[in-house]
């Protein structure tokens, strides 16, 4: 056995006394177990959302960015896969609610749902098999960097098909495709991948949702591009029409339109909204984050953070 660092063994024991929603109750994360033949652990029949909190100085108090629409969209995808959200949204929200005012974070917040195949037995369907159901909370820095840019690669891995797989589903198998195009960018010295559809345009990032600025028009590949349906993008769509007066374009990319860019955009609830400034050793615009992005990110902080009044309803508050 590798030691473990003292902060990590620390975090640990932090993480054993979070709150969780497991299996119809609200434990202590420490007291919440799987068994070792859970179907999803084995077969990834699972699906999740990601879902962010952040914390409000000002307020002294958490906001859940968006929560129903993750919800809702996380019921959509159970469907796909032969599985059911046990709760409505509303009552899925009052414990998100419950389990941040427990957990009582004054940090920003990633908040995990997942629905998965709990049966323990081998045998590979989904059908006729028991789902489970957890929400976890865990405190959240950023997921790639917001400030400088980051640094992006073509992967050589393609992004799953939806007739392979459903790839806007958010199951847990199809993140094996999302974590080799990753791993593969980051050990070759990159931030982060960008995954081709199988006929060779531009799907999207490793778990992020992409825009290129092309001739004062915002461009990103439609939801027939085998993406997720972000809703970081849905966002960002709308401060480019309502705020910024920008026209925002949904149609195919073809991977060189990459290289010439004036800015590109990955986006995400993890990875926010994150500028591009290098993508396969080719610099983007000036090879620093463009001032359309850099108004994009202002307007969703302001609005995750609550400081932005005209987009109180996205934000739930806890407490
Ligand atoms: N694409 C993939 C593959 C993702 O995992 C995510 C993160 N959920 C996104 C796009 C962005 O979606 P959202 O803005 O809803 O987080």
């Amino acid at each position: 056995m590798t030691e473990q660092a003292p902060a990590a063994v620390q975090q640990r024991r932090a993480q054993a006394d979070y709150w969780v929603y497991f299996d119809g109750e609200l434990r202590r994360y420490g007291d919440s177990h799987l068994g070792l033949l859970t179907h999803a652990l084995h077969y990834g029949t699972g699906c999740f959302e990601g879902i962010r909190a952040y914390w409000s100085e000002s307020q002294r108090r958490l906001n859940v960015f968006r929560m129903p629409e993750h919800f809702e969209r996380m019921r959509g995808n159970a469907r796909m896969l032969h599985m059911e959200v046990p709760l409505p949204v509303d009552e899925l929200c009052a414990i998100t609610v419950e389990l941040l005012r427990r957990n009582a974070f004054t940090t920003d917040v990633y908040v995990r749902p997942l629905v998965y195949k709990a049966n323990e037995e081998v045998g590979i369907r989904f059908h006729d098999l028991r789902d489970g159901f957890m929400i976890v909370t865990v405190p959240f820095g950023a997921y790639v960097d917001t400030t400088g840019g980051i640094r992006c690669q073509v992967s050589s891995w393609r992004r799953i098909d939806d007739n392979v797989a459903p790839a806007r589903s958010k199951s847990s198998g199809i993140y094996v495709n999302s974590a080799l195009a990753k791993t593969e960018a980051v050990l070759n010295g990159f931030d982060e991948a960008i995954v081709l559809t199988q006929d060779g345009h531009v799907s999207e990032g490793s778990a992020e949702n992409i825009f290129l600025l092309r001739r004062g028009c915002l461009v990103t590949p439609p939801v027939s591009e085998n993406i997720v349906e972000g809703i970081t993008r849905r966002t960002l769509m709308t401060f480019a029409r309502d705020e910024l007066g920008i026209d925002v374009v949904e149609r195919v990319v073809d991977r060189t339109e990459l290289y010439i860019a004036d800015e590109v955009i990955l986006c995400g609830t993890g990875a926010e909204v994150s500028p591009v400034i290098e993508i396969d050793r080719r610099r983007i615009g000036d090879g620093e984050p463009g001032p359309v992005t850099r108004r994009l990110q202002d307007l969703y902080f302001r609005a995750c953070k609550g400081d932005d009044e005209r987009h109180a309803e996205w934000l739930t508050p806890v407490g």
